[in-house]
């Protein structure tokens, strides 16, 4: 099983990722992906670009090399409140949200389980939010059984992530749990590469073969067919 969408990538313009606009949407279409999201860092990720640049998405086209280009930004989880980085009114202009938990942006190192659960239950009431990003990062564990029932409620796509198994040591284990809870209550996942080069887009075959080993029902993998992508862009309003 492959994926059809790449819904969390970095270009330059993070200036910790390393390939363009133009290279990242070539890799997708080598890729045969019906569309990438392009999700560079919020405000307050160091050397994030800023306002303007989130409002200028708008001029790269819909449709490049044959690929849909969603244009979107992983905003940071400011704090326990479950506050993001941005304005809202930005956020409102975008057409594809990931909200993030870093520990470079989040004061708090080592939070409780119980304000990571709280961060993500009033993130899941944020109408902005398309995506829960890499969540099975081991230092913001929260409580999977009480948190996601609501996110799947809310219409929210819970990320497994397979940059995370290099980047975030010990997050494999927490994305089987994840996953796990995920087929328990229906709830939909995106699976996405958090591409910071051309050269992983499109390759998820980490966390393919997470979800191939407990079994993970593909109808709720959001970006495992063309139809359920649609489907997804549809009820959001998103042009597909
Ligand atoms: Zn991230
Ligand atoms: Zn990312």
């Amino acid at each position: 099983m492959n994926i059809i969408a790449d819904t969390h990538t970095h270009t330059i313009s993070s200036t910790h990722a390393f390939s363009t606009v133009q290279e990242m949407v070539k890799a997708a279409a080598d890729m045969h992906l019906y569309a990438i999201a392009l999700t560079d860092h919020g405000y307050t990720m160091p050397g994030a670009p800023g306002r303007w640049f989130f409002e200028s998405l708008f001029t790269i086209p819909e449709v490049l090399y044959g690929v849909r280009v969603l244009k979107g930004v992983e905003a940071n989880v400011a704090d326990f409140k479950g506050s993001l980085d941005m304005e809202k009114s930005v956020l409102k202009s975008l057409e594809w949200v990931v909200a993030s938990m870093h520990g470079v942006t989040l004061k708090e190192k080592k939070p409780s389980i119980e304000k990571c659960t709280q961060a993500w239950l009033n993130i899941a009431e944020n109408p902005d939010v398309n995506v829960i990003g890499h969540s099975g990062t081991p230092e913001y564990k929260y409580d999977y059984e009480r948190v996601i029932p609501i996110l799947a409620k809310n219409g929210k796509l819970i990320e497994i992530n397979n940059g995370s198994f290099r980047f975030r040591k010990g997050s494999m284990d927490n994305c089987v749990q994840i996953a796990r809870v995920c087929k328990k209550y229906g709830a939909r996942i995106v699976v996405n590469t958090d591409s910071h080069f051309s050269t992983a887009v499109g390759h998820v075959e980490d966390a393919m073969a997470i979800l191939k080993d407990i079994d993970f029902p593909q109808k709720l993998i959001v970006n495992s067919s063309l139809d359920s992508f649609k489907g997804y862009l549809k009820e959001h309003n998103i042009n597909c």
